[in-house]
């Protein structure tokens, strides 16, 4: 820290994003990203586009935005385009949370969280899950404060139905509930519909994991129109810009693809049901999974030997340091033969452990 970094930053712990180890080609099992490439449109879109560079960008990004719109069943100023959904999100906290309008979430969820939260001074409640890592909704009834879940939950993979989140939703009428669906595409049910009926949701949504764009940073957040327009003055204040004309086209070209994204999210479902019953007939525990990621562990091997074995032997997943997680570890869903690969390789780590 330099001398002149600003006090009110002197205790954030900022976001550590999984490794992109550089050293060496590694099956990347760990940050969630998709297995396929873009559909074919999509070069082709971004490759006409940049053809426009020195043009900046539509700050309303209203092509994408119709086209997010039509998708999902929803009027285009319900829809709010972002750089990454994570934008959305800091964007949702920024807006509508501060000294007192505290927010909720898990102890075991996406730790992008708490520092947003810290970022803006937000307090925090932390509702820890239950046992097995439910979240049990009823904890979040009627608790009068602004809440994020993300829906299905990372890293644990377990999601609440939607009949449940509009149960929260509605006995909070005088907060903000954000469900953060990053994962909704491998299973689980959206809350999208709900924006409709209430003025208090904000779903939000990317193109990082079923839609093969996580370089491009691509999210958007779907909600009453009261809350997009709140959100917007926080955008219209920081980088009005936000979506860039790459991105952008990319975007729409994905979209017009859904069919291709939608027909691997159920590829990737079916790898994952095939590795969670590989790994648990190896004696592993498996948590359900609604994503493209499992979380799991053995009690042969600790989450960080597994970890550091997998890694020796050019396997990348993803291990936790904290607490209550350290023990597991969160493996990304990717192509069959990438998880065949993954397979040998825990069987070689245990065959070493039990010599
Ligand atoms: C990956 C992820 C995001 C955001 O990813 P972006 O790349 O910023 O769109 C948000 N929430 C959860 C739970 C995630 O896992």
């Amino acid at each position: 820290m330099s001398r002149f970094f600003s006090a009110r930053y002197a205790e954030l712990d900022a976001y550590v994003p999984g490794e992109q180890p550089k050293d060496k080609k590694y099956i990347k099992l760990n940050t969630n990203e998709s297995p396929f490439p873009p559909s074919p449109s999509v070069a082709e879109a971004v490759s006409l586009e940049a053809g426009e560079l020195m043009l900046y960008s539509d700050p309303e990004s209203r092509a994408l935005t119709r086209a997010v719109a039509e998708l999902y069943d929803v009027g285009e100023g319900s829809v709010l385009m972002t750089n990454g959904s994570d934008e959305i999100l800091n964007f949702a906290f920024m807006a509508f949370s501060d000294a007192d309008h505290p927010i909720a979430f898990a102890d075991v969820t996406y730790g992008f969280y708490p520092v947003f939260a810290a970022l803006n001074a937000i307090p925090c409640e932390i509702i820890p899950l239950r046992d097995g890592f439910k979240l049990d909704y009823k904890d979040y009834v009627g608790i009068n404060k602004n809440i994020v879940i993300a829906n299905p939950n990372a890293p644990t993979g377990m999601a609440i139905s939607v009949r449940q989140i509009e149960e929260i939703v509605r006995s909070n009428p005088n907060n903000v509930v954000i469900i953060d669906e990053a994962y909704v595409d491998f299973g689980a049910e959206s809350a999208v519909p709900l924006t409709k009926k209430y003025d208090n949701l904000i779903v939000t949504m990317t193109f990082s994991k079923s839609r093969s764009m996580a370089g491009a940073r691509l999210g958007f957040g779907i909600a009453n129109p009261a809350l997009i327009r709140d959100m917007n003055t926080i955008k219209y204040s920081t980088n009005p810009y936000n979506v860039n004309r790459l991105t952008s086209a990319a975007g729409i070209a994905a979209i017009k693809d859904n069919a291709y994204y939608m027909d691997n999210a159920k590829i990737i479902a079916e790898n994952r049901e095939y590795t969670r019953e590989k790994l648990t007939s190896l004696g592993f525990e498996v948590l359900p999974s609604l994503t493209n990621f499992i979380f799991a562990r053995t009690p042969e091997v600790s989450g960080e030997d597994l970890y550091l074995g997998l890694k020796q032997r050019g396997i990348l997943v993803r291990h936790f340091t904290k607490e209550r997680i350290k023990d597991y570890n969160r493996i990304t869903i990717g192509r069959r033969e990438q998880m065949d690969a993954l397979i040998l390789a825990i069987e070689d780590i245990l065959k070493e452990k039990r010599k």
